[in-house]
């Protein structure tokens, strides 16, 4: 079946990642990770703390590096262990649990940061991206005057702002309140789909892999043991520790 998103029909994966491997000292951190991500599509790298996950997204992001293997963007290769894009060039976007705002800027300039350009059509992507985030009213307001999950929102309408291609999301909601927890999760599910970008997901918990991936890779040990939908990973998972692992769902 060939992913569609909108209208658009796509065939080369928004980013692809080849037999990549990471060691720090005799320990092989990340051991032959290969993962291809479509536009508009979810992929969750799951797996439990220690697995590899943080380490696989920074050589994403440019600013650790393999060891070997290759990343492309769009079929072009942007990193092996000669040839680099430097982390700025990548136009890849990230959020962490740690999304720290600029507490002396406005909601409206923290969005506006990363933007090049004319200031009306800055304002423009600003107000588009405040509104699909829930937060049009907020546009004027400094972060200290918001709650924790409308920082979250807010830090991820910048992340967004400059059209990311890819976005690498490190287990994100991991900071907030369990009662907020599921309605930002699906808000931000809905924003990264309208905004067609490929998105790599960490994250520890099944839970949210089973909420927001489109697919699940299940990391261990550095290695990528199970990959696929949501609902044949938890019908058929590998082995038994995959099954342990799931079996605190709610
Ligand atoms: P995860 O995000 O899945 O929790 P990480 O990718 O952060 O895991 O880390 C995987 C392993 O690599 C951990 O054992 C961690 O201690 C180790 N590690 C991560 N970064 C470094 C580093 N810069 N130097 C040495 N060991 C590291
Ligand atoms: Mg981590």
């Amino acid at each position: 079946m060939t992913p569609t998103t909108g209208t658009t029909v796509h065939t080369i994966p928004r980013l692809e990642i080849r037999n990549l491997k990471r060691r720090f000292g005799d320990r092989m951190v990340v051991d032959d990770v290969s993962l291809s991500i479509m536009p508009g599509q979810v992929t969750c790298l799951l797996g439990p703390s220690g697995c590899g996950k943080s380490t696989t997204l920074r050589m994403i992001a440019g600013v650790d590096t393999q060891d070997a293997g290759e990343i492309y963007v769009d079929g072009n290769l942007i990193c092996d262990t000669v040839f680099r894009v430097p982390p700025e060039r990548r136009q890849i976007g990230l959020m962490f649990q740690d999304f720290a705002l600029f507490p002396h800027m406005s909601v409206a300039d923290n969005v506006a940061f990363g933007l090049k350009g004319p200031k009306v059509e800055k304002r423009a992507r600003v107000e588009t991206l405040l509104e699909r985030v829930g937060l049009g009213w907020t546009i004027d307001v400094f972060p200290h005057q918001l709650s924790g999950g409308e920082q979250q929102r807010v830090a991820l309408a910048r992340a967004l702002a400059p059209r990311p291609r890819i976005m690498l999301m490190d287990e994100p909601f991991s900071g907030l309140d369990n009662r907020l927890r599921d309605g930002i999760r699906d808000e931000t599910l809905s924003v990264l789909k309208q905004e067609d970008t490929a998105v790599l997901l960490v994250t520890h918990e099944p839970d949210e892999a089973m909420r927001m991936a489109d697919e699940i890779a299940l990391m261990r040990d550095g290695r990528i043991v199970q990959q696929g939908a949501p609902y044949n990973i938890y019908n058929a998972p590998v082995d038994l520790e995959a099954v342990a692992f799931f079996s605190d769902i709610n």
